[in-house]
């Protein structure tokens, strides 16, 4: 039975208009797995993403969150029909999705920025909120700008912040979009090691990323999108060291020429 998966995806369906981006996605991930997904630009990683915790709608298939239904019910007639908001919110209260940029509140200081989204969500009174919001801090190792903005902070301490206001929250899963994509190369490792921690708490992961060597070190298993299908996936030994689809292999060397090659952009 599928009790131990925190996601299950069963055949999922999105269109834009005429533009068939997943074409009959399935994947599971089981309670405290990390998941890396790869795969080239437009391949449909972030549209997958944003259908598990339902920031997308999408018009075919199923997804389940801690064994709940995200957004459509099946009808006695087989067809969809839309699941209320409140139930929506309610089973993906203990989902977080961390994006490419950081998105957080430039007029506000790094602890308000944690803090308000306990206060405003979780109605968390104030000393706690701010207890909470110090702890997760301290965690990402940015206790000492607390009172800073976020404009005074480099873009990979921007997205430590964020991934403390996320971990505050308590999640059960956490969704990364590329969270290293918008840093210069040198502040990409701090993330890095960050998300790494929190994977070995034993979080339930999803990571879109591009950085090959963290999803082979951090993963249990890789997915390989293309043309919005799974092509491949499997543990990193698998889609790293013993690749079987030529797609991916092909993938993996032009990514292997453009890290030798030096930046072509
Ligand atoms: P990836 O994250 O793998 O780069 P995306 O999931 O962002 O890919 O996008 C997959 C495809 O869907 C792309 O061709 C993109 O242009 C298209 N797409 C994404 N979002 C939208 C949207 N809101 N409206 C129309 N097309 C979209
Ligand atoms: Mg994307």
């Amino acid at each position: 039975m599928s009790n131990s998966y925190a996601i299950e995806i069963r055949d999922l369906q999105k269109s834009y208009g005429q533009h068939e981006v997943l074409k009959g996605i399935s994947l599971t991930v089981a309670k405290g797995e990390v998941v890396s997904i790869i795969g080239g630009s437009g391949s449909g990683k972030s549209t997958l993403l944003r259908c598990i915790n339902f920031l997308e709608q999408y018009d075919g298939g199923e997804v389940l969150v801690n064994n709940r239904l995200i957004g459509y019910g099946s009808s006695v007639t087989g067809g969809l029909y839309q699941l209320p908001e409140n139930t929506i919110q309610s089973s993906l209260r203990k989902v977080c999705m961390v994006f490419q940029q950081f998105n957080l509140w430039p007029h506000m200081r790094v602890l308000d920025n944690i803090a308000t989204p306990l206060r405003l969500v979780k109605k968390m009174p104030k000393l706690a909120a701010y207890a909470m919001a110090e702890a997760q801090l301290e965690k990402v190792g940015l206790a000492h700008k607390a009172s800073s903005y976020p404009s005074q902070l480099s873009g990979g301490q921007q997205q430590r912040v964020a991934i403390a206001r996320a971990l505050a929250m308590e999640p059960s899963i956490m969704l990364f979009d590329e969270p290293t994509s918008a840093l210069d190369p040198e502040l990409v490792g701090e993330v890095l090691n960050v998300i790494k921690d929190v994977a070995s708490e034993g979080m339930t992961l999803v990571i879109v990323t591009h950085e090959m060597g963290f999803a082979a070190k951090v993963s249990d298993k890789v997915v390989f999108l293309a043309d919005g299908r799974v092509e491949e996936q499997g543990p990193p030994s698998q889609i790293f060291g013993a690749p079987t689809s030529p797609r991916l292999l092909q993938f993996l060397t032009s990514w292997n020429e453009r890290q030798n090659g030096g930046s072509v952009n």
